[in-house]
Order: structure tokens, then sequence, then C-alpha cells
């Protein structure tokens, strides 16, 4: 027996070692690796000058805790923040945590309870982010939740309206849904939830943990909008593989976290803020984004191609390196005839194809995951 308690149920590759794109399994096979991890390897696997930032702090210290001042903790600081047009930063070890950093800030800046989240989305498995998360399935033995959170269907602007008052701390929600099944928040929605957090001042916050760090094209996906946001929240693709989360603010918000209101013991882990500082002067240059964008136009042009004529494809949608391929059957199957043909995808809901390859990819290994997909879903159909 196991000494670990089956949550997750596994696939059947066990990885033996991984470079840039792919992984190579115990079975002795190589696949091309389109998950990055569940969008964290951006870089892809083990890129040389992370590993490298990784080996250089490693040889200094590895953890001193937040009671002195870590000077790499600024650094990162200094580049997540002005990324994202904002100010504040503050470091913590995972996506939940995160996103529980940004509740309790909203709630403490505006002495208001309530949250509105939306439909299918996913916030995280602790008790806050597990309440603000929309989804039954997350919180199904677990009650009960928190009672502050309010639910309205996504990309509806009149459901959010009508809970719309001056007790709602905040808004939350993902730019696109990640796990929910790769939905795309629409511009007009994303607008209207901004002018009606202004109207009753609420804070605005966006749960940029999937989206973040590049994977839509951009460094945060909420500037392909042109939107102000209060809070933002990122982890996954912040640390290319170490563990990190962070939440950015507005300098208006910075009495709200002062000295002993909040805290962890591990955020901040100077090993995780050099892997993220490396990780970041790769992703935030220009050049680079040019270059995934490109590739990312690539992937969803010729994916349409050659996909849209089959009956059991309903949609390709997504932004930039974060895309869903929705079809009629659940997906199980279908990923596991990916994995034998060659290539590792994710699941998204219960029938959306989730593609996070590394932003590294070449066009090269591009076309290959193209082809070996529209093999499998060709005889699927
Ligand atoms: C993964 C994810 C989370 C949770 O992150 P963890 O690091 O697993 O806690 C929260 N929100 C979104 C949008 C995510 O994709």
């Amino acid at each position: 027996m196991s000494n670990l308690f089956p949550t997750y149920s596994r696939w059947e590759i066990e990885p033996e070692w991984a470079e840039g794109s792919y992984l190579y399994g115990k079975d002795g096979k190589k696949y091309l690796d389109f998950t990055s991890g569940i969008g964290v390897n951006n870089l892809g696997h083990r890129p040389k000058v992370v590993q490298e930032a990784i080996q250089e702090q490693l040889d200094k210290f590895w953890h001193v805790s937040n009671l002195f001042p870590v000077e790499l903790q600024e650094i990162a600081a200094g580049k997540l923040a002005p990324a994202a047009g904002m100010d504040l930063v503050f470091f913590c070890n995972s996506g939940a945590e995160a996103n529980e950093a940004a509740i309790k800030l909203a709630r403490k800046a505006t002495g208001r309870k309530k949250i509105i989240t939306f439909n299918q989305s996913f916030h995280g498995r602790t008790y806050a982010t597990m309440s603000a998360t929309g989804q039954d399935k997350i919180k199904k033995g677990f009650g009960p939740m928190l009672e502050t959170f309010t639910y309205v269907p996504f990309n509806d602007l009149k459901a959010l309206e009508s809970e719309m008052n001056d007790e709602v701390a905040a808004v939350m929600l993902e730019v696109i849904q990640g796990e929910g099944g790769i939905f795309p928040a629409t511009e007009e929605f994303l607008h209207g939830i901004e002018a009606l957090c202004k109207q009753h001042g609420s804070l605005l916050i966006l749960d940029e943990i999937q989206t973040g760090i590049g994977r839509t094209g951009k460094p945060f996906a909420f500037q392909h909008f042109d939107l102000k946001p209060d809070i933002v929240s990122v982890a996954k693709g912040l640390g290319n593989g170490l563990p990190i989360g962070a939440i950015i603010g507005r300098k208006e918000l910075k009495d709200v976290f002062g000295p002993g209101s909040h805290g962890t013991t591990f955020g901040g882990n100077p090993l995780s803020v050099a892997s993220s500082i490396a990780t970041m002067n790769m992703i935030f240059d220009e050049e680079f984004l040019t270059e995934v964008n490109k590739k990312a136009e690539f992937l969803k042009i010729n994916l349409k191609k050659n996909l849209s004529s089959l009956t059991n494809v309903k949609d390709i949608r997504g932004l930039g390196f974060m895309i869903g391929i929705e079809v009629t059957e659940g997906v199980s199957e279908i990923l596991k005839s990916l994995r034998i043909s060659g290539i590792i995808v994710l699941s998204a809901g219960e029938n959306v194809v989730r593609l996070l390859p590394p932003l590294t990819a070449t066009i090269e290994e591009i076309r290959t995951g193209i082809e070996i997909i529209t093999n499998v879903l060709s005889e699927r159909n």
C-alpha cells in the first residue's frame, strides 16, 4: 500500500528526467510536455538561467525568515509590481495562499464582508479559497463554507449588477477561467465589472495564478484589456517550478497590511525568489513575448485549420499559450491516447483538452504537438 493519501488519480508515466519541452519517462519513452507542470514551467524544464540563479543562492543561504530584510525579495517585487503597473507585493508559497491574502486584504481594506465570484471559477483548496470557488465538486463533504461569498454566472453583467451594492468588499475573477474549462471573460464584461466596482467602492481582485507570467502572451492576461485591478494574485509560473505565490496591490492598500497583520514563514523564500527573478527577467522581456505571441498564433491557427471540421470538436478557444479544445466526449480517454502517442496534455472541466505548452516551445515542437493531436482526434472522430 502506498503511504500517500490517494488525493490524486495519477497518470501511468513516471518521470525519470526532463529538459526543455520534453519529459523522459522511466518507461524509456520521450514525451512532449504540453502541461508545463500545470502552467508552472513556463520556461520549460530546468532552464539554464533559472538553474544558475538557484544554484548561486544555494551557495549563500536557503532560509533565514522574514525577520531579516531579504534583498532578493526587494528585487523580485521590483520586477513583479511594475510589470503589472502596480506598487506592492506580498510573497507567499502557493496560489491558494495568494488568494487567501487577497481576500484578507480586501476585507480589511474595505471593512466589508461580501465577496462576489463566478460559476465554474477555481480559486484554491483552503477554506476561504474553496468557498470562493464556484464549483460544487470542489466543496463536497467539506461544508460549511464561509458564508460571505456570492456566485454569479460568468460573462453575465446583468447578473452581477443585481448582486452589487455598497456592502461588497470585492469582485474576484479569473480573466480566463482555467480549471473550469478555459472560458475567457469578454472585454465588455471585464470593463463592466471594473465600472461596477468603482461605482460601489468595491475592490477588483484578478486571480492571474494560471493566466499570469506570460502565459497568454502578455505579463498578465488583464493587460489585453486595459484594466486597473486593485489586487492581482499570482503563483504557478512565478518561480518556474519552485513554490512561490504573491499578491500585487496598489499603494493605497499599503497600511492595510502593516507589521503583524499577515505573514508566512516560508513566503519569499530566498531560493524561490532567486528562481522567480531569473524567470521574470526572461518572460517580461518584450522580444521574448513577441516571439511567444507569434508561436501561439501559429498553434491556434493550425489547430483551428486541422480540427474545426471534426464532428467531435466543438470549440477551440483561449489566449496565447492557454488553449482549450472542447470535445464531445469525456476527455480522460483522449488524454490517454495522446500520452500513448507521445504528448502529455491536461483536461479542464469534463470535456475540454487543455494545452499549456512551455512558452519556450519551438515551432518544430509545436508542429509535432499539432500533428499528434490532429491524428488522435481524427482517429476518434
Ligand atoms: C492553480 C490555481 C489556483 C490554486 O493554486 P495552488 O497553488 O494550487 O494553491 C488558484 N487559482 C487559479 C486560477 C489556479 O489556476
